[in-house]
């Protein structure tokens, strides 16, 4: 399996067997199935909520994070940002209320795979026909893979489904590309879709910020209100320890190597100098913090205000 792509049907598949086995178990190199969980917090009046859906486990073998680095190198970085072991990523979501727009940025990864979105929005008392709007970073399965079903029923009846317009034309192209259930998530959408040109505003303080790389028309969320920011920053840097460490290894995921790695590197040494909040999907739930400066590159700090309820 030489493409991230196949490496991702790869871990859908073996994902899928999991499931129909044993729904909880955790094994190397698939998809856990966890908790719901949704953990509130503010930025400025808007109120935000970080939503747990589910998680990816991978082997240190290489064939991910840290492309042509020696696996000892990788564990070494792992151990001194204080992970150990296998590499997790985290797939959760997060909830925007601003004004009389609930917003969901991206959706894990959906029902086949017990994703737990729709369980950890009822725990904020939010129903899926309530949601107005999606907004999608990229297409990749585990961000699109809860928008809907694999009969077509979609999980969000009445929201209109944003992504920029390069990623859409790309999504469209490539249904297929990474999720069993890609082409019926991609027609079942398609009459929902309105795509936009990055750095238009999407809903009250919320808008689109242009991080392609990942994927041709990746995109991030900034959310604004009173002077304080959050950036949703998509798959810019997937693990919370390696790839702020080293920026410059190549991911498996990454379309394209050169342009993801730019974006990578101008977007952190941005948010380590505005000293912004950051949102990553994939990050320790619930994914909120800071990237500050450390050694020749980044560490990643973990905010308190994220475990804070709202009132
Ligand atoms: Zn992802």
């Amino acid at each position: 399996m030489s493409t991230p792509f196949a490496r991702f049907a790869t871990l859908f598949v073996l994902g899928a067997s999991i499931a129909l086995v044993a729904p909880s178990l955790a094994c190397a190199d698939g998809i856990v199935k966890v908790s719901p969980e949704a953990r509130e917090f503010r930025i400025g009046d808007i109120r935000v909520a970080a939503l747990r859906d589910s998680r990816f486990e991978f082997a240190n073998d290489g064939r991910t994070f840290g492309l042509g680095i020696p696996p000892e190198r990788v564990a070494d970085t792992l151990r001194a940002g204080g992970a150990t072991g296998a590499l997790y990523l985290e797939v959760d979501a997060l909830l925007v209320r601003t004004g009389d727009r609930v917003v969901v940025i991206d959706t894990g990864l959906g029902k086949r795979f017990d994703g737990a979105l729709v369980r950890s929005l009822a725990l904020v008392g939010v129903l899926p026909a309530q949601v107005t709007d999606v907004l999608i970073t990229h297409a990749h399965g585990d961000h699109i893979g809860g928008l809907a079903a694999a009969d077509g029923t979609l999980t969000f009846p009445n929201a209109t489904v944003r992504m920029s317009k390069d990623e859409w034309a790309w999504a469209s192209a490539h249904p297929d590309a990474n999720h069993p259930d890609a082409v019926a998530i991609v027609a079942a959408i398609t009459p929902k879709v309105r795509a936009f040109a990055p750095g238009e505003e999407l809903a009250p303080g919320v808008r689109s910020v242009n991080l392609a790389g990942h994927t041709p028309g990746h995109a991030g969320y900034e959310i604004a209100s009173k002077g304080k920011r959050l950036l949703a920053f998509g798959d810019t840097a997937h693990h919370y320890v390696i790839s702020l460490a080293h920026p410059e290894w190549p991911v498996a995921f990454d379309a394209d190597a050169a342009a993801a790695g730019r974006t990578r590197a101008a977007t952190l040494a941005r948010l380590a100098k505005s000293g912004e909040l950051v949102w990553s999907a994939h990050y320790p739930f619930p994914g909120v913090g800071r990237v500050v400066k450390s050694g020749g590159g980044y560490a990643w700090r973990a905010t308190v205000t994220a475990t804070a309820a709202a009132p």
